[in-house]
């Protein structure tokens, strides 16, 4: 038989530190968001307009732990979300305030507590901030997006961590709620993870990612299936419309290192959009090699709707801020362009000389 000597329990103390999910709340808040969520009764968990797997990931994840604590809990998002997750365990108790305005209004009036996951400014809930104006209920941001505007009475905001998703998963872990997790929220918490970093290819070099990820995996969600039903399922007419976006009105700005694609109204119509058909257009022009930006604007009812991604340094983000109308991340914005399809595009090329300077050093030939 072999004891275990000092140096083995050092040895076993710093695996269980190192395997600790990291500490992302201060120990102050810690006890401000343990006392506010004990004294709750009426929660109203929300996220961003136009909400993604990430939004809505987390609000179900939220959604189903406070279920388990025999809270009442409401998610109300600002619009419908899209097809493609609706796989998602609790989706479809989900209230949208574009379909449910008077109720809505309702439940924010009687709330005592509102959680804004995946968004840290009320411009991003669009309609919705009228239902925000109305309520008394105490606030809790949690966000991984840079610089929140302080419209929450408490703010998580990680812009390091590569989704909402996995900093809620460390925040419930750090504030005692682990025994809520089940296979519902682990696999809410695996779809937004793995949306918001494209399933692992782009912001995802964090070791924490994957030992979150082997955490989840304990509680036998289908990894390899979330996959599947949200990023390699289509119709055939989205199929078609992708095909057709690419071939036809993808251009790319060789000597800009820039890429983009548009779409009108009268080419979506035509091959029947649904929401959520162009998720991912954005992509194709960065995989060029020697592309290191590229961006998607697709008319839409009120405006242009702008998407942009890059590779490295370039901010994507600054650009979306200045002209725009939006923001985001370094490599993943967006925004709404208030004019027509060509105008929007006209401001994208005019500000190539400008945008210039983030390209980085290497010459690649594309
Ligand atoms: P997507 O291109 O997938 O619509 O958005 C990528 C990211 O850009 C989102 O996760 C969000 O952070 C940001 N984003 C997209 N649209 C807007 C917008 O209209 N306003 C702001 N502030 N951010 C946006
Ligand atoms: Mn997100």
């Amino acid at each position: 038989m072999f004891g275990v000597g000092f140096d083995d329990s050092i040895c076993y103390l710093c695996i269980l530190i190192l395997s600790m999910t990291p500490q992302v709340v201060d120990i102050k808040e810690v006890g401000e968001l343990k006392f506010l969520l004990s004294k709750s009764r009426n929660i109203v968990v929300t996220c961003h307009v136009s909400p993604d797997g990430d939004a809505i990931g987390a609000s179900l994840a939220l959604w189903h732990v406070f279920l388990l604590m025999g809270k009442r809990v409401t998610i109300v998002t600002p619009d419908q979300a899209p097809k493609s997750l609706s796989f998602l365990p609790g989706i479809k108790d989900i209230i949208p305030y574009s379909c449910y305005v008077g109720k809505v209004n309702r439940l924010f009036e009687d709330a005592d507590l509102i959680i804004c996951l995946d968004f840290n400014s009320l411009s991003r809930v669009d309609k919705l901030a009228e239902a925000f104006n109305i309520t008394k209920a105490q606030k809790v941001m949690i966000d991984h997006h840079l610089y929140p505007d302080n419209f929450a009475d408490i703010i998580i905001s990680q812009p390091k961590m590569s989704s909402t998703c996995i900093l809620l998963y460390c925040v419930l872990i750090q504030i005692g709620l682990k025994k809520y997790i089940n296979k519902d929220v682990a696999e809410c918490i695996y779809t937004g993870m793995m949306t918001d970093t494209g399933n692992f290819t782009y912001n995802s070099s964090d070791p924490n990612i994957y030992k979150v990820i082997s955490e989840l995996l304990e509680y036998g969600i289908a990894k390899d299936d979330i996959y599947t039903k949200v990023f390699n399922t289509n119709t055939e007419s989205r199929l078609r419309l992708n095909g057709y976006a690419i071939s036809h009105n993808m251009r790319i700005y060789k000597s800009h290192r820039a890429g983009i694609v548009t779409l009108s109204a009268e080419e979506l119509n035509k091959y029947n959009y649904q929401k959520g058909d162009t998720e991912g257009v954005v992509n194709i022009p960065l995989s060029i090699p020697g592309i290191e930006y590229s961006a998607f604007f697709r008319e839409d009812a009120e405006y242009i709707k702008v998407s942009m991604r890059s590779k490295g340094d370039f901010p994507v983000n600054t650009i979306c801020e200045k002209y725009y109308n939006g923001g985001g991340h370094k490599n993943a914005a967006g925004g709404e362009f208030f004019g027509t399809l060509e105008e929007a595009v006209a401001l994208f090329e005019s500000l190539f000389n400008e945008n210039d300077k983030y390209l980085s050093n290497e010459n690649e030939a594309v």
